[in-house]
């Protein structure tokens, strides 16, 4: 989301934790502790959250009570609340709980996107159209964003053709989407192929180009982000500690870690918004939440250099 009250220079950090990351762990988290993470959250300056998905519980145990968790979350003044959805069904009911913003995920591998949603591209084209006109009817202030899936790779159809991203964004975008984003949903994306793929993208729909959401499976997390970054990619998707992966991408694992991209980027003197003390701070109850659980993050181990001041240069 490019919102209007931040300057051109600006980065908007949208935290997937909550869903992204919460999805692809077996534990569940008990809803005490992701109301705790997401207060954490917002006070370290987050102004767009994901904060679950509207899916069964029958599927996603770990999002059972993503409605408390809405509407917990609606209760912080100027953060976008934003849910994924897959379909019509999860949009109305992420509508009626009174989120910000809906998430489609729309996979540019045919393999993936049965595997994901058990519905051809085609078919998911026309869920995201018959969601736009949910919204338009009952309620027109949400913006919704489909995230391309697999958009840089797949690990099941293996190479995803350039042209069918393009030609998906378009779709996308006519079908309605205010937002497309590209994902790296399997971490096999390069920074070349980066800016190549948003330039295109640009190319071919403007200002609806949305986020970058990219993993560090490979390591190439924090590189792909600044690739994005490099041809005008602002909103940039990431996880706290890392925490993420697909269930239906064999193999794939770990979102940015949003420590580390904060980092990043304020050392870069763009301004984030977000105080890395108190997102340092919001991991304890992360961990408290899951206990056991792996979480990543250069940023928070070796702590903030000697005389850090954020942001102090302006580009
Ligand atoms: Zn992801």
């Amino acid at each position: 989301m490019s919102s209007t009250n931040l300057r051109p220079t600006d980065v908007l950090i949208s935290e997937v934790g909550p869903r992204d990351g919460l999805q692809s762990v077996k534990a569940v988290m008990p809803t005490a502790n992701k109301l705790l993470w997401i207060d954490a959250l917002v006070a370290a300056g987050l102004r767009e959250i994901e904060v679950g998905s509207f899916v069964p519980a029958k599927l996603l145990p770990q999002m059972a009570d993503v409605a408390e968790v809405v509407r917990h979350a609606l209760t912080h003044p100027g953060v976008t609340v934003m849910a994924l959805v897959p379909n019509l069904r999860g949009a109305e009911a992420a509508l009626r709980a009174g989120v910000h913003k809906l998430t489609l995920p729309v996979s540019a591998s045919e393999a993936h996107s049965l595997a994901n949603v058990r519905k051809t591209r085609v078919d998911m084209v026309k869920e995201v159209s018959a969601i736009v006109q949910l919204r338009d009817e009952i309620a027109p202030g949400v913006k919704v964003e489909t995230g391309m899936s697999t958009a840089f790779g797949c690990t099941i159809q293996g190479e995803v053709s350039e042209d069918d991203v393009v030609w998906l964004a378009k779709e996308c975008a006519g079908a309605g989407a205010d937002e497309v984003g590209l994902s790296d949903t399997t971490g096999m994306a390069n920074p070349a192929q980066v800016r190549r793929l948003f330039d295109k993208v640009r190319a071919a729909i403007g200002e609806r180009t949305g986020a970058a959401h990219m993993h560090n499976t490979r390591g190439l997390g924090l590189a792909n982000c600044l690739a994005a970054w490099d041809v005008g990619v602002r909103t940039f998707d990431a996880s706290l500690g890392g925490l993420g992966g697909c269930p239906y991408a064999p193999g794939a694992s770990g979102n940015v870690v949003t420590e580390d991209l904060v980092f990043m980027f304020e050392a870069m003197g763009l301004n984030t918004g977000v105080d890395l003390d108190r997102l340092i701070a919001a991991r304890e109850p992360l961990k408290r939440g899951l206990p056991g659980e792996p979480i990543y993050g250069m940023t928070p181990e070796a702590g903030l250099p000697k005389g850090w001041v954020p942001h102090r240069v302006t580009v």
